[in-house]
């Protein structure tokens, strides 16, 4: 991708969980401690700070110093929990990297993260969304399927007891609503579908 897609995708993430703050705090009120919003708020500004150092880099590195950045600025366990992401899907990708090296890379990531968390799928947690969403990508989803895919598995976090995280202290009360995580997942991706789709 050149750098002027990277450029917009992730101006479009940053703004789009910026704009989401409101309903992010809202689900983590509701099993966490209501600060998911205000985290990924404060980790996308600094993402948006950093911007034009980002972008001077190729995507890999410049993943990789995004993802820093949520690191360094997010408390909570989705600060480390993200930047993780963001690190290890930047380390993995290949100078100009095609479909396939994305979609690894997005599984490396995703094994990063579940190595940082100790945790797994079907604990309520973002990777319900990144997992199945890396699944629809290897079966060859296109953006819409993969929209589809992001929007399915957040509202499948509804009915999942909690096992992981801050969620999991309630308990059997974790079950019903939507996982703060997972629903920021699903906006990061949403986002990034929408601008591939607009470039294509
Ligand atoms: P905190 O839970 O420390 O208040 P946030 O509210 O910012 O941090 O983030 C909560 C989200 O982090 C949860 O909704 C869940 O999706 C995700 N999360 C928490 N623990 C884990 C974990 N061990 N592995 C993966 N995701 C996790
Ligand atoms: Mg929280």
């Amino acid at each position: 991708m050149g750098q002027n897609t990277l450029k917009i995708i992730i101006e479009a993430v940053a703004e789009e969980v910026i704009g989401h703050t409101e309903e992010l705090t809202e689900l983590d009120q509701k099993i966490g401690d209501g600060d998911h919003g205000f985290n990924m708020k404060r980790g996308f500004e600094a993402v948006l700070t950093d911007l034009p150092a980002i972008t001077d880099l190729a995507v890999g590195p410049a993943l990789k110093k995004a993802g820093m950045q949520l690191v360094m600025k997010v408390g909570g366990a989705s600060g480390p929990l993200y930047g993780t992401l963001f690190m290890a899907l930047g380390d993995a990708l290949p100078e100009d990297p095609q479909r396939d090296d994305y979609i690894a890379a997005f599984g490396a990531a995703i094994d990063a993260v579940k190595a940082r968390g100790k945790a797994e799928a079907g604990q309520k947690t973002m990777l319900d969304v990144l997992i199945p969403v890396h699944q629809a990508l290897v079966d060859g989803a296109n953006v819409a399927a993969v929209r589809e895919a992001a929007s399915a598995a957040a509202q499948a976090t509804i009915p999942m007891l909690a096992t992981r995280g801050r969620a999991s202290f309630l308990g059997e009360r974790s079950i019903g609503h939507m996982d703060p995580g997972a629903r920021s997942s699903e906006i990061i991706i949403t986002t990034v579908s929408n601008v591939l789709e607009a470039e294509q």
